[in-house]
């Protein structure tokens, strides 16, 4: 991610988030809204350089808002601005802006409003939720009773913005995400991209290797992760406009795919059972699945069941399982089973993955799986094999024997794409 600083010149715009709420101080709530926000200012290219909580004290609120007000151009704060008595987060910012509060009549109209569709009276405590101070416009919250605030003051000579939301994170968000983001848009002159490259085939220290000193740049930046399905390799540039941002994205992802190659499988959203499929369908292939002994854990049947070019499969304890399932001899081998599954499947390949599970020094939780991929033509023909062994804990198995069977009909099918369709042996 970009680091907060990096940022120089005219666009620079600093700002701060601010959780109120004696929840937070006693551990009871945790600052979702500080995350949020702060994600959403770093999609918005503006640097955000403290997230502070505080609980429901109008002494502290009052200090901790005026000292955020001397430092940061932005001023972000959610919470307490609720009717009740600890809801004091108004009071605060009058206090550290030595302003008074005063009613807005039209605010009211709409508070008596929102309680008459209730049918009950207004209470009078609400009466602050109609409140503003001279600097603050209303920002409206169809689906709460505050309204938020919207401050543009001077502190010290420089012009300042305070935007005040609730506390409740869906009103929060509303507000933001309808209100606050789209003017805010306009303010930080900076755009942050993001594009991710997910990789699969090789471990992680690998892939780094083979990128490093692309990753050692502040602006586009290139960072890996390993994640569930395979390693992230997450890019990020800023600019002052998204065109800017997108091309350094390119120019960057042309230098990684240069050293990457076919292990990338695809970007953002894509899946490896999703561009498996797409492969298959794009060459006009039909698959289907045969997994064995992963005891009841689904591997390849749960992943690729919504896959349209999927024509369904066989999951069997053991072989035994697999061939009495299928009415195959009681010595037919993984080719054979294969060939009849895609027989009565009408599928084209079979993908067959199984694994050997056995206990490491007698520890029952990490465990050694002897995988075996396998893609089989519908004759029966075996196209490619793979057998690895991985030390994992035993929940892992299934994902990690999931991720080198479909790896491997990816390679498969990017093989047959490139060779034509007509090589598959007869
Ligand atoms: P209300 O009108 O409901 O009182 P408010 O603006 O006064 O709203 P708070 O009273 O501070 O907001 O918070 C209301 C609720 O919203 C909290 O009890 C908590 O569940 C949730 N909440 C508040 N602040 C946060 C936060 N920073 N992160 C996550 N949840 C929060
Ligand atoms: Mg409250």
């Amino acid at each position: 991610m970009v680091e907060p600083g990096t940022t120089t010149g005219a666009g620079a715009v600093r700002a701060e988030i601010i959780s109120v709420g004696t929840e937070l101080l006693l551990g009871t709530i945790v600052d979702t809204n500080g995350a949020y926000l702060a994600q959403r200012l770093a999609a918005l290219g503006i640097d955000c350089y403290y997230i502070s909580a505080v609980g429901d004290n109008l002494g502290r609120l009052t200090k901790t808002l005026s000292r955020a007000f001397r430092r940061s151009d932005i001023v972000i704060c959610t919470g307490g601005l609720g009717p009740t008595g600890d809801d004091l987060t108004r009071e605060a910012v009058a206090a550290a802006l030595g302003e008074e509060p005063f009613v807005v009549p039209e605010l009211e109209a709409g508070l008596q409003a929102f309680f008459e569709r209730r049918g009950v009276e207004m209470p009078l405590r609400n009466l602050k939720q109609a409140t503003l101070i001279p600097s603050a416009r209303a920002i409206s919250n169809p689906v709460g009773t505050a309204p938020g605030w919207w401050v543009e003051a001077n502190v010290e000579g420089a012009p300042r913005t305070g935007i005040f939301m609730p506390g409740v994170p869906f009103e929060m968000k509303r507000m933001w995400e309808q209100e606050v983001e789209p003017a805010l848009r306009h303010r930080s002159g900076m755009v942050l991209v993001s594009r991710t490259l997910k990789v699969l085939g090789a471990g992680e220290s690998a892939v780094e290797e083979r990128v490093a000193d692309l990753t050692t740049g502040s602006n586009p930046t290139l960072a890996p992760y390993a994640k569930s399905d395979g390693i992230h390799l997450r890019m990020t540039a800023k600019s002052g406009s998204e065109e800017g941002a997108l091309s350094m994205i390119s120019a960057l992802e042309s230098k990684v795919r240069e050293r990457l190659g076919d292990l990338i499988y695809g970007t953002d959203d894509d899946t490896p059972q999703g561009v498996v499929d797409g492969l298959a369908r794009e060459i006009g292939l039909a698959y289907c699945a045969l997994e064995v002994g992963f005891g009841g854990d689904g591997v390849l049947l749960p992943t690729f069941e919504n896959q349209p070019g999927f024509r369904g499969g066989l999951q069997a304890t053991t072989l035994v399982e697999a061939r009495t399932a299928l009415g195959a001899g009681a010595h037919a081998d993984t080719a054979e089973i294969a060939r009849e599954l895609a027989t009565r499947t009408g599928a084209n390949l079979v993908l067959a993955v199984s694994a050997d599970i056995s206990a490491v020094d007698g520890d029952a939780t990490i465990v050694r799986a002897d995988v075996t991929s396998e893609v089989y033509s519908a004759n029966g023909l075996k196209l490619v094999a793979q057998r690895q062994s991985w030390q994992v804990p035993r929940g892992e198995v299934a994902r990690v024997a999931r991720l080198l069977a479909l790896n491997l009909l990816r390679r498969k099918l990017i093989a047959i794409k490139r060779e034509g369709v007509e090589r598959i042996a007869e």
